[in-house]
């Protein structure tokens, strides 16, 4: 069924005149004409605006009842239609600028969620985040993506000062809320993130159990500590490119159908939340309320090329130090090579520099006036 018989059989005539499919032909047909707003373009737009504000970013390429769906980090938004523009009853893959289904008169509208699943939070008393709010879709695609952007901020804060700090990490006693200790070993001490890797775990740290933890977590709340962020990045640049295949199987030998995420495939993807306004080093302002490792990364090399220079430096100082005080000119020829931290390993962990800085700068905001 359509609305507008004028406008199908201009674009029947458009598809048989070209050959191109009928949605093809209605696209050309509204862009020519300059007629209706069509989601797929805005879409497209606002994706790449939420990816430069520094949000990793994934297109569902299908459509989802007669939304165009997109995600990012810990949330994800639609482009629709009106729902009074679609039918009645949705199949399933309608596409929100198919003028068969949809008044393409009709505006367009923008809902966000985060977390990505929606999840009664039994501590909030309430759906955790935001659930499907809407965005007037009307403006420049920048101040949308900054809606966005600010509304899912807003839900984290919201829900980070609702959460009781019911629980208390086993290793340093630390309040948090019992929801954001996990259990990085076999032995089940719940921690907080600055113990996940503390000596007095008294077994090695599995990290497909945590990984999953942390995913799990992730994708049902918005309030973790930002913390663990760092946590799963290190996991990553350790576990190496075998890590995300090695948790799939793992998670699916332990009976579960959850396929970890891909920042376990590439750090670069993981993201983190970033520190509130007067925390945040300055490289970072023109960033969104969380980022992406790529987009962190990007960012510092930008503001500071030689950071990774000056940090080799440093560690060469630290060496030389040790070196003296422990033997002092009796050093042996070499030592210091022998000593000193490889450079494949500086670039191998380098990620995980960059996340302890920036997400314990969010979990911890008073560091920043220590770290300048
Ligand atoms: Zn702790």
């Amino acid at each position: 069924m359509t609305r507008d018989h004028r406008r199908k059989k201009a674009i029947r005539a458009a598809a048989a005149a070209s050959g191109r499919t009928y949605l093809d032909a209605a696209n050309s047909v509204n862009m020519s004409t300059a007629g209706p707003m069509l989601a797929e373009p805005l879409r497209a737009k606002l994706a790449d605006a939420v990816e430069a504000a520094g949000w990793p970013v994934e297109i569902e390429h299908n459509p989802l009842m007669g939304a165009l769906r997109t995600y990012f980090g810990p949330a994800m938004f639609d482009v629709a239609r009106d729902d009074s523009a679609g039918p009645d009853v949705f199949t399933g893959d309608e596409h929100p600028d198919d003028p068969a289904v949809f008044d393409l008169q009709a505006p367009l509208r923008v809902l966000v969620w985060a977390p990505q699943i929606a999840n009664f939070a039994d501590e909030l008393g309430r759906v955790a985040g935001i659930d499907g709010q809407e965005i007037p879709a009307d403006g420049p695609v920048a101040a949308l993506a900054s809606a966005v952007d600010r509304v899912v901020g807003a839900a984290r804060h919201r829900d980070v000062t609702d959460t009781p700090n019911n629980g208390s990490c086993g290793i340093c006693a630390d309040r948090y809320p019992e929801a954001a200790l996990f259990t990085p070993t076999q032995a089940h001490i719940r921690v907080c993130p600055c113990c996940a890797f503390d000596g007095d775990l008294v077994r090695a740290v599995d990290p497909s159990h945590l990984a999953y933890q942390l995913d799990r977590a992730e994708a049902e709340s918005v309030a973790l500590p930002a913390g663990w962020a760092a946590v799963g990045v290190l996991l990553t640049c350790l576990g190496g490119p075998t890590l995300h295949r090695r948790l799939a199987d793992d998670w699916r030998a332990h009976h579960t159908l959850y396929e970890p995420a891909e920042k376990w495939a590439d750090t670069l993807r993981a993201w983190t939340w970033l520190p509130p306004g007067p925390a945040r080093p300055a490289a970072l302002a023109h960033l969104g309320s969380g980022a992406s490792m790529s987009a962190i990364a990007a960012a510092i090399d930008r503001a500071h090329p030689d950071l990774r220079e000056r940090f080799r430096a440093r560690e060469d100082d630290i060496v030389a130090e040790c070196l003296d005080d422990e033997y002092g000119d009796d050093v042996r020829p070499g030592e210091d090579d022998r000593m000193r931290v490889p450079a494949q390993l500086v670039d191998r962990l380098w990620p995980a520099v960059l996340a302890y800085t920036i997400a314990m700068l969010t979990h911890f905001p008073d560091l920043g006036q220590v770290v300048g």
